[in-house]
């Protein structure tokens, strides 16, 4: 790959969507121009059925390629499952945004493992580890989700002071606490390493609406960290105001509460809940073969399941006191 981000070896190529091709290592492209900055990690589709990501990212590089705009650093886009964004399914064998912690790691590396996402994470971790290795400065990953639910989106945050800093220049209510009752994944991975990482849930898979809000999240997050001027950003002002728009007045919030499942227990959401919703204690939120489900709080919810995988019920959060 050239300095621009344009692939030098066609042959290598894989396509994943329509118009989307990845190099080796998941790479949808790169710009370094050996200046000095930041090194931003950008990563779409870890889950399959959530090509929004992708889509943002590829935007975002032919945006700046086509601008031949400075950018300071180095920005690296990559996609996540390939080969369950290529099926449009959320993943072959497990979920590959769940082993992240250094013990899996250690053990992937050490094994090769031999699922489809163990070797999924490994063309990841070596995209990974040469970010790392060639970094002239911070490393900020950010990993671009979707929703089976409509509703309002969100920006995952870490502990890292620097992570809720960024979140607030990023125009959407941030949540903290979602990387603890969802351990393992990438934003784990990075902050044990010291690395900055935050997620973006930026609304229901499907919706165009979806693919704009993980661009714009992503823009905010170059120009906030000097990877790029503000004037680089298109349309700042507009994006801006979408981006508060669909956050609502939702406040910071944390989350308090995990709903979690297994496929025996049918679980089945009530219908009509969307993400970041207030919601009330008591109030059934869905059935099992046990019985109804309620939450056992005031709050919010977050991330209704209304698809058949997945082991997250749904989550509630209250309020983040500063
Ligand atoms: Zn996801």
């Amino acid at each position: 790959m050239n300095q621009n981000g344009d692939f030098v070896d066609d042959t290598l190529l894989t396509t994943i969507l329509p118009g989307v091709q990845v190099g080796p290592n998941h790479r949808l492209g790169e710009i370094d121009q050996g200046r000095a900055g930041p090194t931003i990690v950008l990563s779409g589709g870890m889950h399959g059925n959530e090509p929004a990501g992708v889509r943002a990212i590829q935007r975002i590089l032919a945006t700046l390629r086509g601008d031949n705009a400075p950018v300071a650093g180095r920005l690296l886009g990559l996609a996540g499952n390939v080969g369950a964004l290529r099926l449009g399914v959320r993943y072959t064998d497990r979920d590959l945004n769940r082993s992240w912690d250094l013990a899996s790691v250690t053990q992937l590396r050490a094994t090769h493992g031999h699922t489809a996402e163990d070797v999924e994470q490994l063309e990841l971790l070596h995209a990974f580890d040469d970010a790392v290795a060639h970094a002239r400065g911070p490393i900020v990953h950010l990993d671009l989700h979707s929703m089976s639910a409509d509703g309002v989106p969100f920006i995952v945050v870490c502990d890292h002071p620097q992570s809720i800093q960024l979140a607030r220049d990023l125009c959407l209510p941030g949540i903290a606490g979602l990387e603890k009752a969802i351990p393992a994944t990438t934003i784990e991975y990075f902050t044990t390493l010291g690395h900055i990482a935050l997620a973006v849930e930026g609304g229901q898979h499907e919706a165009e609406s979806t693919v704009d809000t993980l661009e714009s999240v992503a823009w905010l997050l170059l120009a906030s960290l000097g990877a790029i001027a503000w004037t680089t950003v298109p349309d700042l002002q507009e994006r801006r105001d979408r981006l508060r728009a669909r956050g609502l007045d939702v406040p910071a919030v944390k989350v308090t509460y995990r709903h979690g499942i297994a496929p025996e227990d049918h679980f089945r959401m009530k219908p009509g809940y969307r993400n970041l919703q207030p919601v009330h204690a008591g109030e059934v939120l869905a059935e099992d073969d046990r019985g109804p489900v309620r939450a056992p709080a005031d709050g919010w919810i977050l991330l209704p399941l209304y698809q058949a995988v997945g082991n997250d019920g749904f989550f509630i959060g209250s309020a983040a006191t500063a």
